[in-house]
């Protein structure tokens, strides 16, 4: 199986992840609005366990917001790594923004549509919405 490597803006969190995904898409809702400062995020979702953690495991921190899972962060960078309740959860949403290595796959759903920003224009790409 393929790993890919990954990583955050300042490098100090490293971690690899395998790249046989359960799926992927697009997030929209609002949390991830804020966390990314744009439209949302674009994740995979594996499972927690096949995550590894090669470096900076003290400097990711985790925020649970009052609605949704919990979001993990670099505290060096603020980058955005990981979603779905890292590193509790049976599965996480890692961010596409932070895997590095060249990967085939695109994301196959636009995920929270009806949190869709007045500011916001969703791509005519095909791809399924769920609300
Ligand atoms: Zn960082
Ligand atoms: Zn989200």
């Amino acid at each position: 199986m393929a790993t890919l490597q990954g990583s955050c803006q300042c490098g100090q969190v490293r971690f690899e992840v395998p790249e046989e995904w359960e799926g992927s898409g697009f997030c929209h809702c609002t949390t991830c609005k804020k966390l990314s400062g744009g439209v949302g995020t674009a994740n995979a979702r594996v499972r927690t366990e096949t995550i590894r953690i090669v470096s900076g495991r003290d400097l990711i921190r985790t925020y649970q917001p009052d609605e949704g899972t919990a979001k993990s962060f670099c505290s060096n960078c603020g980058s955005n790594l990981f979603g779905f309740g890292w590193p509790e959860s049976e599965f996480t949403s890692v961010r596409l923004s932070a895997i590095d290595s060249p990967f085939d796959r695109r994301p196959e759903r636009h995920g929270y549509v009806r949190s869709l920003a007045p500011w916001e224009t969703l791509p005519d790409d095909g791809l399924e919405r769920v609300d």
